[in-house]
């Protein structure tokens, strides 16, 4: 058997830094990452055989808990078929169908393989609509990794510390305004000043990658607004929260309220595959090849296996599954805060529906990324480490939402409750140390 160490050591001799997407190797948090041999429900097992109850949930994929039997076997299932073909199936309109019962304004569906692809194309696809080059984004909005999107995205970059990236063209980024969340007077002024030059507004809807920061009431709307009146297009990327917070994601979590021409989904639409999609307003998804003269295409795009995993994941995704998951963020929610206020540790939890996070020695109210970027990491790192130790696996970022499903009942939450009163206590001395 191989200890977490030694097969860290090892994947740094082959793989920079040992792992395939940076925020998993634990860099904001310290030690070795976990390397998680299988899981099962609520629980990760990692290669030193130790469980942990999981609070990361492959970053929103598992919904309904990992390996759920009825979304392996139809993996299984599809498996024994065929593993791809580059040719159109049934079950790729069948899964589109499912996106749009739940989100009628998705009027044409294109299945991709990952959130960065889906949002890339619906960029590409606004560009392409509105014969526009500018796009506004939030700061501490995340939108996957391609160069247009990667300016003051938040997560993983957050942690590193990194503003954006090497390697984005200075070309590219000029084309990028990036606006504070939450600021109305500041996109006011940027469509006052450069609408007509205003292909889209791309929003995470309620942004989780900079810990959860909720729109404030008639934001949205104002996005709405300010893109219906310059002609530019309103994407709402529901790639983490779609699905996840409500049947029909924020879109139906927040009433209806707003139409956005473009969506963007992935995560939980994969259940646990690598699956994404892109839908909206006909009119502008018709754009795409083969049908207009936008393009995007994809060797593994609706891949058997991964729309299987879609179709089973949202067909069990019921309303029974969104109430427990709403019942697991209330009582954890409920309780990190209990234990940190009995440890006068003070903190900030905030919530967006079903997702939640916590930021440790800030008490104001956190409305954008600069405000997120005051928190305190190193208490985090503290809590996290204390909770890691008692079996409880966190996000390894305090930049992070915390992701419960629907196998979070009962013994399972009871194992993080008891937890979290010594975690408080490891973060509470990390802040009076300060650092
Ligand atoms: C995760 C995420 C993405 C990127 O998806 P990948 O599948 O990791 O490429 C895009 N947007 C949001 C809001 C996300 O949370």
């Amino acid at each position: 058997m191989t200890s977490n160490e030694d097969a860290f050591a090892r994947a740094r001799r082959v793989i920079p830094g040992g792992v395939d997407s940076p925020v998993r190797a634990f860099g904001s948090v310290g030690g070795a990452p976990r390397f998680i041999e299988r899981a099962h429900g609520a629980y990760v097992y990692d290669v030193d055989g130790r469980e942990y109850v999981d609070l990361v949930g492959s970053w929103g994929p598992a919904l309904l808990g990992h390996a759920h039997p009825q979304v392996v076997s139809a993996v299984q299932a599809a498996a024994a078929r065929g593993l791809s073909f580059g040719a159109p199936t049934v079950a790729e309109a069948e899964l589109a169908e499912l996106i749009r019962d739940r989100v009628p304004l998705a009027e044409r569906v294109r299945l991709v393989s990952t959130g960065t692809e889906a949002t890339m194309t619906a960029i590409r696809l606004a560009r392409g609509a509105t014969g526009r080059d500018l796009l506004v984004k939030f700061a501490g909005c995340y939108h996957g990794h391609s160069d247009a999107l990667l300016v003051a995205a938040g997560s993983g970059l957050a942690t590193a510390g990194l503003p954006a990236s090497a390697g984005v063209p200075a070309s590219t980024v000029a084309s990028t305004i990036v606006v504070p969340y939450n600021d109305a007077a500041a996109v006011r002024a940027v469509f006052a000043e450069r609408g007509e030059e205003i292909a889209a507004v791309i929003t995470e809807p309620a942004a989780a990658n900079m810990g959860v920061v909720p729109p404030e009431p008639g934001f949205n709307e104002l996005l709405r607004e300010l893109t219906s009146a310059s002609g530019a297009l309103l994407i709402y990327d529901e790639v983490l929260v779609g699905f996840r917070v409500h049947a029909s994601g924020w879109w139906g979590l927040e009433g209806r309220t707003v139409a956005p021409d473009l969506f963007t989904f992935g995560k939980v639409v994969g259940g646990g595959m690598p699956l994404a999609a892109l839908g909206g307003r006909r009119d502008v998804m018709d754009l795409l090849a083969p049908l207009g003269p936008v393009y995007q295409a994809g060797t593994l795009s609706g891949n058997p296996l991964a729309t299987a995993a879609g179709i089973a994941t949202l067909g069990l995704a019921d309303d029974s599954v969104y109430a427990a998951v709403n019942a697991a963020a209330a009582e954890l929610g409920s309780a990190v805060s209990a234990a940190l206020d009995g440890a006068g540790v003070p903190h900030r939890l905030q919530r967006a529906g079903s997702l939640f996070s916590v930021f440790l020695g800030l008490s104001e109210p956190v409305r954008d990324y600069a405000t997120a970027q005051r928190q305190h990491t190193g208490a985090y790192a503290a809590f996290f480490h204390s909770l890691l130790d008692a079996g409880v696996a966190l996000p390894p970022s305090a930049f992070e939402a915390w992701f419960v499903s629907a196998a979070h009942t009962g013994s399972v939450l009871e194992r993080v409750v008891a937890a979290l009163p010594a975690a408080a206590v490891a973060a509470g001395t990390a802040l009076a140390d300060g650092h």
